[in-house]
């Protein structure tokens, strides 16, 4: 089954509102009519970022979703400093990443907090970027798949195929992310194929062929061709290269 790419872009905690106005404003000036055919394209602002670029976009009647860093599962209460789904989905978030590997090292995010925040997500009909990785002490023991396959099961513990087949799972070996080192295509598809796998044996292969696994980690203009190559890697979480228009229209482009 083909799959339609998707182009997803995470920004981190970079960008005040006038910058993120300004970096979504030089994307949409270079907006193809004809990329929404190609490929799905997500931007994932800082929170304070996400109406201002929402705005841009729609008034620019560019189809670009805008997504979420991170989300909480509640939908309201004393839950100091965290966002609900409903308030991104209120102001037009399509998703959220969830558990990417800076929150689960920094901030403690568990495989069971990706799984409520999965559950959140699909529950008011969002769906979620998963983001599944090892370390380097993991890679190096030969346990990466071992490791990520859990990652992917924990993450959709109780969730139906229908509301998984709207996800996407996000391939980051941490030890690529920010680093410059890049997975080889090679290494990114035989992980990316096992997490295929793992979906086939949850939700049943018609649904796993049909969900979209990214690769991220350094992932730039001067490599995505040979990851987009790979018959499991249907596109790209990137993070450095979202931050500059031409490298992420670069990125998209490589991905049509
Ligand atoms: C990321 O933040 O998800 C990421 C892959 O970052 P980078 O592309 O900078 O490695």
């Amino acid at each position: 089954m083909a799959r339609k790419p998707m182009m997803a872009g995470n920004w981190k905690m970079n960008n005040t509102v006038g910058e993120a106005v300004v970096l979504t404003q030089e994307i949409s000036n270079q907006y193809d009519k004809e990329w929404p055919e190609a490929l799905d394209i997500v931007i994932c602002p800082p929170f304070v970022d996400l109406k201002p670029a929402k705005t841009v976009l729609d008034f620019d009647r560019t189809k670009i979703a805008v997504g979420a860093q991170n989300v909480y599962w509640e939908p309201k209460g004393a839950f100091t400093g965290e966002v609900s789904v409903p308030m991104i989905k209120e102001i037009g978030c399509a998703c959220s990443i969830v558990g990417h590997s800076e929150r689960r090292e920094l901030f403690g995010e568990t495989n069971e907090d990706v799984n409520r925040k999965v559950k959140a997500l699909v529950g008011a009909g969002l769906y979620a970027i998963v983001c599944v990785g090892e370390s380097l002490a993991v890679r190096e023991e030969g346990a990466t798949e071992k490791y990520v396959t859990a990652q992917v099961r924990a993450a959709f513990a109780g969730v139906d195929a229908r509301d998984a087949a709207r996800c996407v799972v996000a391939y980051e070996p941490i030890w690529a992310i920010g680093t410059g080192r890049t997975a080889t295509p090679e290494q990114a598809q035989a992980v990316c194929a096992a997490v295929r796998a793992t979906l086939a044996e949850l939700f049943g292969a018609e649904t796993a062929e049909s969900m979209r696994v990214l690769y991220g980690g350094s992932m730039n203009p001067g490599n995505v061709e040979g990851l987009m190559a790979q018959p499991d890697i249907d596109g790209g979480l990137v993070g450095g290269a979202s931050l500059k228009a031409e490298s992420f229209v670069q990125l998209v482009e490589a991905c049509r």
